[in-house]
């Protein structure tokens, strides 16, 4: 098993060969793949896509950059999104204060306004945070506060979290996932790789976030789920763990948070 927790198949430099950047993960390994919304054309369309592939699924959310473009009617539609079978999350959502492509106030309502919709429709949360580690927490504290949920359930995910191990044990202990991602294996990511090698796998994710951020082997290249492969044999060889660990653990932290457990084993213990 290895799940590939975070991409976006619906990206533009996907598309024509689709089937193929399927084809290349499920043969380097990859028992289920999670594509991720960024917008509401991009959040139909993971549905879509979610649909055509039994091994992928999908999730609905508005990015921090786009948060300017929610509407009350888009809120209402990821609610009814949120119902369709494949889909296991909202998200991405959060706050990004790196980039400031949406004024600060859009993020902020955009991101309490889909931690509702989460709330209302009872899924996990995908979130997207850069430079607004505090302010995201704050946020985020308020929803589990909210949720009152019982403290073995997963309910989010801190994708590609850049912050380092005191702030990750924060997000864990309130009930999120950090997910690790293709820069653990650039040469200046210490701050990534003391996370990637401490935090307990029971609440780790991998990801590829293609098609951007690859790996180093292929830095430079258009990233596929295939290459998730790379961030779990990184991540085994920071701890001192067999490959087939890291990806079974984290496939199986996926699982849990996803609510893909029934579906994912049934496969994994398929024919292949
Ligand atoms: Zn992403």
């Amino acid at each position: 098993m290895l799940i590939d927790s975070h991409c976006h198949l619906q990206d533009r430099k996907f598309g024509e060969d689709m089937a193929d950047v399927i084809g290349r993960a499920t043969e380097s390994g990859v028992t289920a793949m999670v594509t991720i919304g960024y917008d509401m054309p991009s959040s139909r369309r993971a549905i879509e896509i979610a649909d055509a592939h039994e091994n992928v699924y999908a999730t609905v959310g508005v990015h921090p950059h786009d948060a300017k473009t929610l509407t009350t009617s888009d809120g209402e539609e990821l609610a009814r999104l949120a119902e369709s079978p494949k889909v296991v999350a909202i998200g991405e959502i959060g706050l990004d204060f790196f980039r400031n492509l949406s004024p600060r106030e859009d993020q902020y309502l955009a991101f309490r306004e889909q931690l509702a919709v989460a709330r209302a429709v009872n899924l996990p949360v995908v979130i997207h945070s850069r430079d607004a580690d505090e302010e995201v927490y704050e946020v985020l504290a308020e929803h589990a506060e909210e949720l009152g949920a019982p403290e073995d359930r997963l309910i989010g995910v801190m994708h590609c979290y850049p912050g380092d191990l005191p702030q990750s044990l924060r997000y864990i202990r309130l009930g999120f996932a950090i997910s690790i991602a293709g820069p653990v294996t650039y040469a200046k990511s210490n701050v990534t790789r003391a996370v990637a090698g401490a935090v307990p796998l029971t609440s780790m994710t991998v990801e590829t976030d293609a098609p951007y951020l690859p790996p180093q082997r292929v830095r430079g290249q258009r990233n596929e789920p295939a290459n998730v492969r790379d961030v779990a044999e990184f991540v085994a060889q920071l701890r001192g763990t067999p490959y087939e660990t890291v990806a079974e653990e984290t496939a199986k932290t996926t699982s849990r948070l996803f609510g893909l457990t029934t579906s994912v084993a049934e496969r994994a213990g398929g024919a292949r």
